[in-house]
């Protein structure tokens, strides 16, 4: 007996090549029907017999393309319609969009040896891509994800493209960005010009998937000063895009789990150790034993390394935190001055996205920052959100998440929202996300602190608004990551959150819950004299963090320092703290690594470079109801040696973290940026499995606020008025 059988496929199943793979397992099965893309996701309509379509339905979820990602596959039976053949239909149009866009995904395999075959028509061809690698979520303007929606809108198909387009047999079947030599975009210069110019150190803007790059010679110390001249980006470390693994290998230690990272489709940067004989010009990284390595993802990357063959410099083209660049006018009006050419071409990016840095933590992933090759993919929740909701996350390392049913979509890599301009890109991130998922929130949820830009935007608009306690969004983060049921014991330590009563947190232990929070212990406060302009004054950190745990030291009597003697005397303008992000740099400066300021996480990267395996020893501490006193670790430090004092520093936080954790019967989460610290983190997670411990570390998403607009999003308790 005949039957028809309609499948609604969600997930990430768009641009992803599955219509063509529909297409083919209905041909192998003998199925008739027909297959299209709708807001839904793809739809598959078969006919046939009841055999030949439970074989088709198994083989479905079997053997789904590499990119795709299925969230849910429903399926309702039809009156058979006796359809002869099966089909790839138009693409339907709706008011809704529950399906997911992919991120761009590096070079596949099969492109890139047609890229250097000298008989192939795209031999040498800057835009070559198919249907398992190229651009995707950086040239959407709306879903479905149909040619007319992205910006390779404006190139018409030259008959042979348009051959492989229409083929279910090619690679290039319905892959929307497809172009060849006689049809697609243009370089505006030579790359053997560009390649002579990076050789002889100049500075080139390069136009890459999600925004310019400044590129420059790695092995060239000039062109590195001359670069952080211009960008006045003085110490922060630069990372660098190699022609291979070997190179990569050459410089560098590179484990078996950071060579598939960087292998992989999402090409990230990634964060490894600098190997012994490692060569590059001594600015790139200076101070710190970690380099961010990365392959090409584009093609343009592809044909410039191989030519030159030399590792380059390959950094944001931005002035220090501002957006990344995806036009020439603003390249030309912002960075005028700082390259010496620009390679460029008449692709548009519609959605900016950074290149994402990852490392790898006790052989497994940790994003640091995600966006090209991870945004905007989305998360499955374990439960689902009453109604479609976005949350703005924090300031620093900004993202947007939408949430809708059981769907989390975080955005790419926004930044800190500290100048007009990032400002302004955060709103145009939430606005193209509204407009890409066709979604209208009907709440808003955001950060607790009152004055971040992301609450000001939230409270300007006409919606409930929700805030949440910064450290309990970066707990919920992590437990909808894993799916966790509440109660868990989270350890969230990071530089800087608003408390909600006046002090700034930062080292707390909380019993957290979906719809709130029980703060179970925390680091011993002592003060920032200055507020924020503490910050970014270790000596000020110091001095304050000597004076309020009372230890004897020079510092709190030299008469350079009498103003703050004073100020803190007298408690003026001075907020308490319990930040471990600031007793890190407090740790660095007293053992006389890190000075002064040079960029956000250099004491806590100076401290682990120094970090010996063989110590393994700490500090004592005080654990007085709930408030853990620092006092003994500042003393230790201030009597070792700094090699020893850096150990010993580290495994002290681990074991308190550790100690303090493990009376409470419940999951533990650890959280916050200070968790990007990958030695304390892994000594932490040692010293918690030999406790029978388990802990659940990010994986998908940041320890750092990257993740706090997830946290955001899944938080349950009630809506604050403004
Ligand atoms: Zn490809
Ligand atoms: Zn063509
Ligand atoms: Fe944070």
């Amino acid at each position: 007996m005949i039957k028809r059988r309609r499948y609604e496929i969600s997930g990430t199943v768009q641009g992803v090549g599955f219509r063509p793979m529909v297409y083919r397992l209905a041909q192998e099965m003998k199925l008739t029907g027909r297959v299209f893309n709708n807001a839904l996701g793809v739809i598959a309509e078969v006919e046939g017999s009841g055999e030949a379509i439970a074989h088709f339905e198994e083989r479905l979820r079997r053997e789904k393309p590499a990119l795709s990602e299925i969230t849910d596959i429903r399926s309702t039976d039809q009156k058979p319609q006796n359809t002869t053949e099966f089909t790839i239909a138009q693409s339907e149009d709706a008011d809704t969009v529950f399906t997911h866009i992919p991120p761009d995904t590096a070079l596949c395999k099969e492109c890139q040896d047609e890229l250097f075959n000298a008989y192939d028509r795209r031999y040498l061809f800057p835009f070559i891509s198919c249907v398992n690698c190229g651009p995707r979520f950086t040239i959407i303007k709306s879903l479905p994800y149909d040619r007319p929606n992205t910006s390779m809108n404006i190139f018409k198909m030259c008959d042979r493209c348009m051959e492989e387009y229409a083929n279910p047999q090619s690679r290039r079947f319905h892959a929307q960005p497809i172009a060849c030599h006689n049809c697609g975009s243009t370089l505006n210069l030579s790359i053997d010009s560009i390649c002579e110019n990076l050789l002889s150190g100049k500075i080139i803007a390069i136009k890459a998937l999600g925004g310019f790059l400044l590129c420059c010679d790695a092995t060239n110390d000039e062109a590195i000063s001359l670069l952080r001249k211009r960008k006045s980006r003085p110490h922060k470390p630069l990372a660098v895009l190699f022609a291979s693994i070997e190179s990569i290998e050459k410089e560098c230690e590179v484990s078996l789990a950071e060579r598939e990272l960087i292998l992989s489709n999402r090409a990230p940067i990634t964060l490894v150790k600098k190997g012994k004989n490692y060569s590059l010009a001594e600015g790139v990284a200076p101070d710190i034993d970690r380099l961010g390595v990365m392959l090409s993802s584009s093609p343009i990357q592809y044909i410039i390394m191989r030519k030159i063959n030399r590792p380059i410099v390959a950094t944001s083209a931005n002035i220090s935190d501002e957006p990344v660049i995806t036009d020439e006018g603003t390249l030309f009006e912002k960075l005028n001055g700082v390259f010496d050419a620009v390679l460029t071409h008449d692709r548009d990016i519609v959605n900016a996205c950074d290149d994402s840095v990852t490392q790898i933590v006790n052989g497994d992933i940790m994003p640091i920052r995600r966006a090209r090759g991870f945004a905007p993919q989305a998360l499955n929740l374990a439960r689902a959100i009453d109604c479609p909701t976005i949350a703005v996350g924090a300031r620093q390392k900004n993202t947007i998440a939408l949430g809708f049913n059981k769907s989390a979509v975080v955005s790419q890599h926004i930044g800190d929202l500290e100048s007009v301009s990032s400002i302004e890109y955060f709103v145009r991130t939430i606005e193209a996300f509204k407009r890409l998922y066709k979604f209208e929130p009907e709440r808003i949820v955001c950060d607790l602190h009152p004055f971040y830009a992301s609450t000001r935007w939230a409270r300007e608009q006409p919606l409930p608004v929700t805030a949440v306690q910064h450290h309990h969004a970066h707990a919920l983060a992590v437990m909808a990551e894993y799916g966790l049921e509440a109660p868990v014991i989270a350890v969230a330590w990071d530089g800087t959150g608003y408390g909600g009563d006046g002090a700034i947190w930062g080292g707390e232990f909380l019993i957290a819950r979906y719809d709130g929070f029980d703060r179970a212990a925390t680091i011993k406060p002592f003060r920032l004299i200055g507020g924020d302009r503490a910050i970014k004054d270790p000596m000020r950190i110091s001095f304050a963090a000597l004076y309020d745990y009372g230890i004897e030291h020079p510092l709190l009597n030299d008469i350079k320092n009498a103003n703050l003697r004073r100020a803190i005397e007298a408690n003026i303008n001075s907020t308490p703290t319990s930040s471990i992000g600031r007793i890190f740099d407090a740790a660095a400066f007293l053992m006389g690594i890190e000075q002064s300021y040079t960029f956000e996480g250099a004491s806590g990267l100076k401290i682990e470079a120094l970090f010996d395996e063989r110590i393994t020893d700490s500090y004592p501490f005080e654990n007085h109801c709930g408030t853990i006193d620092m006092r003994e670790i500042f003393r230790g430090i201030l009597r070792d040696s700094p090699a020893i004092a850096a150990s010993r520093f580290i495994n002290s936080l681990a074991n308190i973290a550790a100690q303090t954790v493990k009376d409470y019967d419940l999951p533990v989460v650890l959280c916050g940026g200070v968790f990007q610290n990958k030695t304390l983190t892994a000594v932490l997670m040692k010293k918690l499995l030999r406790l029978g411990k388990k802990a659940y570390i990010p994986r998908r998403f940041p320890p750092n606020d990257g993740a706090i607009s997830l946290g955001q999003l899944v938080y349950t308790g009630l809506p604050s008025s403004s």
